[in-house]
């Protein structure tokens, strides 16, 4: 049979390409997990993606109600789950002020990292299930928890402190809405998130991997300067952020490339290891990266599950 694979946010950019690269195999059934129906529809259509091998279903990941919807729905869709990718993200540099998901947490980090963590929590069971010869549940991370590159040390850093702002409700009411408890900066916040995304991933490997069999893994697929991701930005700094990648750092990807990056990490029956962070190199060959000190701290992958459990209402 044909796989089936969730992936979030897969109506534009990254997820957008790696849903076209696998559902092209003819081998995976993608289901778009998107907030815009209608777009998501365009998208898949405008890349190509025939009927038979794409399903859109709703999901708005800033909004904790919606995703235990969302779970119930694929539920009751009487598929199966074979791969789940957290894909989508939001990133905010130029706001000056937070903004919040329906529960009032932050929103890069409510959506990118606190939305996917409830939502692989309630789909772990359904990947479990499945009787594929590999299951896998592939967190999207980033460059910002490399520290053998310049792109992962450049200001404002991600540092999650001791997760006092989280732990009080990431609001900016009773706690700060950074989780280190800081002042707001929106940069920070999505790095912040993604370090998130990849301590998940590390805790997932160690709590679930050998009960369940299920590979975990996290990758940065190189800088993809051309997405929707960087929308919030300058209109400047969209100008000449794809050159600066293209010829100065030499980082740039195209996202047709970062897509089938994202695919082998989906289904390459070679890359099965898992708790792994997986990087590119020159000549687009999957190396195992190591990550930065805070974003492999066991301690602090421990402590942000057991606080990020209590914020979605799974503890
Ligand atoms: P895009 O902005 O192109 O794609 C982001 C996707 O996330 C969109 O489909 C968007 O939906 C979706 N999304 C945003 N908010 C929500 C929400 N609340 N609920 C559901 N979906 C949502 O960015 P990229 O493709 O670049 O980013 C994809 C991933 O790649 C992210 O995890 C990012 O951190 C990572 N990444 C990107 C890099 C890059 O250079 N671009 C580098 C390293 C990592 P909609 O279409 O409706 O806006």
């Amino acid at each position: 049979r044909k796989g089936s694979v969730i992936i979030t946010g897969a109506s534009s950019g990254l997820g957008l390409a790696t849903a076209k690269a696998l559902a092209e195999t003819g081998e995976w059934h993608v289901i778009m997990a998107c907030r815009n129906f209608l777009k998501a529809e365009k998208a898949a259509k405008s890349v190509g993606i025939t009927k038979e091998n794409y399903s859109v279903m709703h999901l708005d990941l800033a909004s904790l109600e919606s995703v235990r919807q969302f779970a119930d729905t694929f539920r009751r869709s009487g598929r199966p789950l074979d791969a789940l990718v957290c894909n989508a993200a939001v990133y905010l540099p130029t706001a000056k002020e937070p903004t919040y998901t329906a529960e009032g947490f932050e929103l890069s980090v409510g959506t990118n990292h606190l939305g996917h963590f409830l939502l692989a929590r309630l789909l772990l069971d359904d990947l479990k299930q499945s009787d594929y010869p590999y299951k896998r549940l592939i967190i999207v991370g980033s460059i910002t928890g490399n520290t053998n590159t310049l792109a992962g040390n450049v200001p404002p850093k991600a540092n999650l402190g001791d997760l006092r702002g989280l732990a009080g409700g990431l609001n900016g009411i009773q706690s700060s809405a950074m989780i280190d408890g800081g002042d707001f900066d929106g940069a920070k916040a999505y790095k912040d998130s993604k370090v998130c995304n990849m301590l998940t991933m590390q805790e997932f490997h160690r709590r679930y991997h050998e009960e369940t069999g299920i590979t975990f893994a996290s990758l940065y697929p190189g800088c993809i300067a051309t997405t929707g991701l960087f929308r919030e930005h300058i209109p400047l700094f969209r100008l000449l952020f794809p050159p600066f990648q293209k010829y100065i750092t030499k980082g740039y990807v195209s996202e047709e490339e970062a897509g089938g990056r994202l695919a082998q990490v989906v289904s390459d029956p070679s890359l099965t290891k898992s708790g792994v962070y997986w990087s590119w190199n020159k000549n687009s060959e999957s190396f195992e990266n190591q990550l930065s000190k805070e974003a492999s701290d066991a301690e602090k992958a421990r402590k942000l599950w057991e606080v990020s459990e209590k914020l979605v209402g799974l503890a």
